[in-house]
C-alpha cells in the first residue's frame, strides 16, 4: 500500500461501521467529530483528495472491468447535494452517473422494490452516486409504514418479519454485485439535531434558500427518534465485509465532504485500477498506422509534428546541462 493510501485508510477507520457490530447512533457516532483538523487544513486536503479522484476515475474508465456504486443517505439538510457537488467536481462527468430517488412512481411500485434502483446502477468503469438509496426501503417505509402497503406486497411479503427479510435481500444483492465487479460503498451523513434545526432556520431566514425548506420537512423531523432507531438497525445489519458503512459527521460540511471523499478514494484505491496493456498485436497495427500517416505528411511539414515538438521541449528544459534554455517570452 503507498503512503497515501495507508493515510486515508487510517483516516476513514474510525468512521467505518465493523460488520457484526451492534450500533447506536447517539452514543457510538458524533455528528461534531472532525480529526482535530482546521478548516483551512480541510479546504487543502479535499483538493487533493479531489485530485486523487479524477485520477482513479480515469484509470476506472479505461480498465473498464470495475464498476463503483456509492450509496449517500442523510436526514434532511444532512448536505447530501453539497457533498455530491464538492466531490466529485474534478472528475469527468461522463464517468459519472448520479441518481436521485424520491417517492416511487406508480410505475415503480408496480415492481419488486429494488427494481428501480437496479436500474441505476453503474455500469463497467463508471461511479454512479445514489442520492438517496435503496436504504429508503428499510428507512423512510419503516417509519412510515403506509409506504409498505402502496407496494402492493402479497400478505406473506408484509409479516413481521419484513424488515429482518429486507436486510437480508440487499446484502445478497450487494455481495451478488460485488462478485460481479461492482464495489458497493455506502456513507450516512450523520447530523445532529441541533445542526438541522440551524439549517432549517437558515432555508427559511434566506430567500434564495426558501426553495430548498419544505413544510413536509419540519413534519419529518417529528419523527426524528424513530428514524435514529431505524438507521442504527439498519447500520448494524447492512455494514458488510463486502459493503460497509461509512457514518460521516455531518454538523460541519468541510469535514463531511473530505470524508466522503477519502472513502471513495480508498474503494478506488482498493480496486487499483490500470491502463490496459496494449498487445504485440494491437502495438503492431499501431506502428503501420504511424508509418501511413507519416507518410501523409505535406512538404515542408515534420513526419511526426508531436515527436517532433516533444523532442524540442526536452531539448529547452531538460537534457542540456550548462546551456541556457531559449526563452519565448523571457525578461533576461
Ligand atoms: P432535497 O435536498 O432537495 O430536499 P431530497 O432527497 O430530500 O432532496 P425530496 O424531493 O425533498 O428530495 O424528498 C424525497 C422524498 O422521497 C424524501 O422524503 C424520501 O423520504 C422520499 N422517498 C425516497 N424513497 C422513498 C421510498 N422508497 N418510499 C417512500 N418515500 C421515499
Ligand atoms: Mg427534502
Amino acid at each position: 500500500m503507498s503512503d497515501t493510501a495507508a493515510r486515508i485508510a487510517d483516516f476513514i477507520e474510525p468512521l467505518r461501521v465493523a460488520p457484526g457490530s451492534k450500533v447506536r447512533l447517539g452514543r457510538d457516532f458524533d455528528p461534531r467529530y472532525r480529526a482535530g483538523l482546521k478548516k483551512r487544513e480541510g479546504v487543502e486536503l479535499l483538493r487533493t483528495g479531489v485530485a486523487l479522484l479524477a485520477e482513479y476515475q480515469e484509470r476506472l474508465a479505461a480498465q473498464d472491468t470495475y464498476g463503483v456504486l456509492l450509496c449517500l443517505q442523510a436526514l434532511d439538510a444532512g448536505g447530501k447535494d453539497g457533498t455530491i457537488r464538492h466531490v466529485m467536481s474534478g472528475v469527468n462527468p461522463q464517468g459519472v452517473k448520479v441518481s436521485s430517488f424520491k417517492v416511487p412512481s406508480t410505475e415503480e411500485l408496480d415492481h419488486d422494490y429494488l427494481w428501480r434502483y437496479a436500474r441505476r446502477l453503474p455500469s463497467r468503469g463508471e461511479i454512479a452516486i445514489f442520492n438517496r438509496s435503496h436504504y429508503e426501503e428499510v428507512l423512510v417505509v419503516r417509519v412510515h409504514p403506509e409506504n409498505l402497503v402502496r407496494q402492493k406486497l402479497p400478505e406473506r411479503a408484509r409479516g413481521k418479519d419484513v424488515w429482518e427479510r429486507r436486510y437480508r435481500e440487499i446484502n445478497d444483492w450487494e455481495r451478488y454485485l460485488t462478485d460481479n465487479g461492482f464495489k458497493v460503498v455506502k456513507v450516512f451523513l450523520n447530523l445532529s439535531k441541533e445542526e438541522q434545526r440551524v439549517r432549517f432556520l437558515k432555508r427559511i431566514d434566506l430567500p434564495e434558500k426558501n426553495w430548498k425548506f419544505s413544510a413536509a420537512d419540519v413534519r419529518e423531523r417529528r419523527h426524528w427518534d424513530a428514524y435514529q432507531r431505524a438507521f442504527s438497525e439498519m447500520l448494524s445489519a447492512t455494514s458488510t465485509p463486502w459493503a460497509p458503512w461509512y457514518v460521516v459527521p455531518a454538523d460541519r460540511k468541510w469535514f463531511a465532504r473530505i470524508c466522503t471523499a477519502a472513502i471513495l478514494a480508498h474503494t478506488l484505491m482498493d480496486i487499483d485500477p490500470r491502463y490496459p496493456e496494449v498487445s504485440e498485436e494491437a502495438r503492431n497495427d499501431l506502428l503501420a498506422a504511424r508509418q501511413e500517416l507519416e507518410e501523409e505528411a505535406p512538404s515542408g511539414a515534420a513526419a511526426d509534428p508531436y515527436a517532433a515538438r516533444t523532442a524540442e521541449a526536452k531539448d529547452e528544459h531538460g537534457a542540456g546541462h550548462g546551456r541556457p534554455a531559449r526563452k519565448k517570452h523571457g525578461r533576461g
